[in-house]
């Protein structure tokens, strides 16, 4: 049985150690999550899958880390400072503010129900600061509310360091801030977040084809990659297109209140290297952006066949990273009977996702041989470089077992009394909970075979 709600895997998140509420001893923060000890192993999991797909698999791709606070300017021009904002509501019974656009209906407050509601107003998302010792206090700077338009102002930079002819992509994964107006469903809201984006720039007249490529190629990344069968997964295009998109859709999973968005692939045409470049009035931009008085650098590409330069456009694929956690959770969460009439928890994860790789276990914490060789086990898998391996040494081996289908590791390694005659161990698979008698010498190999196999 899969997780029947987000509240399954909050659960468990807070008792394995996967998120707990941000500044929780101090009645927590709306909207902020600290991750745990096996989440930030899941997290930085599926950074490197998507690391991995956008970078090392292909050479049309450089990676880029840009700084969190950034020029007040760049976010005038990038439209965020004037229009980066949601319609905010207030009931005037009960105080609630809520998102207008995301209420059940707009008509009705979504906690007391009365109609009795304000016109809505614009709300600003993002969080200003006021840095540097002779600030007066007043915002001078903001905290990035999503890693792409710190990708444009550095195209320039990227294509001098690492010519490209085009098309080509710059990835960037890194946390954004957005001051919500109602955070909810756990992380798949909140104040602070992270997103994994690529910006795919390309030559105006290839705009469909790329789009349509980057939609298939996510779309598999999802299935092929985090594991979650198609059918939970869906493409839904834009109904109403923001004024700098040609063609703009989401990724979707259905999530136990129905499908909604964990990624957007959208056209960005040549809104943003046109809003950002210098000497905008050279070059033919064809979408509608702000005049610009403060750039310093040209942001176009020079064709090197016909010498003409223009601005490209661009095909971009934003994730993000906590909302595909939560779906990789909410899919891999399941609740098994088992045939002696009890039940468990497990998280049928892909193995190259699990937070620990493998376990070790002694059967009796107080026979010293026992922990010894279990030791030897751990350090011979520690050589793999597969990630992280626990030794687990409280003697309980239910316990063990169960602590460890919880947090989805794939396999678990026993050191019994036999072991030390015989020097043969019993690995305990996850999914299938079947048992195995092997030599010691050959656990690495095992190990590195369900990790490279990586089947759930
Ligand atoms: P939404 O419509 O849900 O507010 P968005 O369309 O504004 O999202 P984008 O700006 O396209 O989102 O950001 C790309 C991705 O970043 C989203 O698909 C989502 O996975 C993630 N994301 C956006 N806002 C948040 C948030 N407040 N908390 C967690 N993840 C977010």
């Amino acid at each position: 049985m899969p997780a029947k709600t987000v509240n399954d895997i909050v659960a468990l998140c807070k008792r394995r150690g996967f998120i707990f509420t941000g500044s929780e001893i101090y009645g927590g923060l709306g909207g902020a999550y600290d991750y745990g000890p096996y989440g930030v192993e899941l997290m930085k999991n599926i950074r490197n899958a998507w690391w991995n797909a956008m970078i090392y698999s292909r050479n049309d791709i450089e990676g880029l880390d840009a700084a969190l606070i950034s020029n007040r300017l760049m976010w005038k021009y990038s439209g965020h400072e004037g229009s980066f904002s949601d319609p905010l509501v207030e009931c005037k019974k009960c105080g609630t503010r809520m998102r207008q656009d995301k209420m059940k209906d707009p008509t009705k407050c979504d906690n007391c129900g009365s109609t009795d509601i304000t016109e809505p107003r614009a709300y600003q998302l993002m969080m200003g600061l006021s840095i540097g010792a002779t600030s007066d206090g007043a915002i001078n700077a903001y905290l990035r509310p999503e890693t792409a338009t710190t990708t444009y102002v550095n195209f320039k930079n990227v294509m001098d360091a690492c010519p490209h002819k085009l098309p080509f992509g710059i990835a960037q994964i890194g946390k954004a801030f957005r001051n919500e107006i109602s955070p909810r469903g756990f992380v798949f809201r909140m104040r602070e977040f992270e997103q994994a984006e690529m910006q795919y720039f390309i030559n105006p007249s290839e705009d469909e084809k790329y789009f349509e490529m980057w939609k298939q190629v996510r779309m598999a990344w999802w299935i092929d990659t985090l594991g979650i069968p198609a059918e939970k997964l869906r493409f839904t295009p834009h109904e109403k297109l923001a004024h700098y998109a040609k063609a703009a859709g989401d990724i979707e999973y259905e999530f136990p209140d129905g499908f909604d968005e964990v990624e957007g692939i959208h056209n960005r045409q040549d809104f943003d290297l046109g809003s950002h470049t210098k000497s905008q009035k050279e070059f033919k931009i064809q979408a509608k952006v702000l005049e610009n008085k403060d750039s310093t650098v040209k942001l176009a590409y020079s064709d090197p066949q016909t010498g003409e330069s223009f601005i490209p456009f661009v095909i971009e694929t934003a994730m993000g990273v906590n909302r595909a956690m939560l779906a990789v959770m909410l899919d891999a969460y399941t609740e098994e009977e088992l045939p002696d009439g009890k039940s468990r928890i497990v998280l049928k994860l892909k193995p190259a996702l699990a937070p620990v790789k493998a376990a070790v276990i002694p059967l009796a914490r107080n026979v010293p041989e026992l922990v010894t060789m279990a030791n030897g086990i751990e350090n011979d898998l520690r050589k793999l470089n597969i990630g992280r391996i626990e030794l687990e040494n409280s003697g309980n081996i239910g316990k063990n077992y169960r602590r460890h289908d919880e947090i989805g590791t794939p396999v678990c390694i026993t050191v019994d009394h036999q072991s030390l005659e015989d020097n043969t161990v019993t690995l305990r698979y996850r999914d299938s909970m079947k048992q195995e008698r092997v030599k010691i010498s050959d656990v690495p190999q095992k190990v590195m075979e369900i990790i490279i196999k990586n089947e759930k």
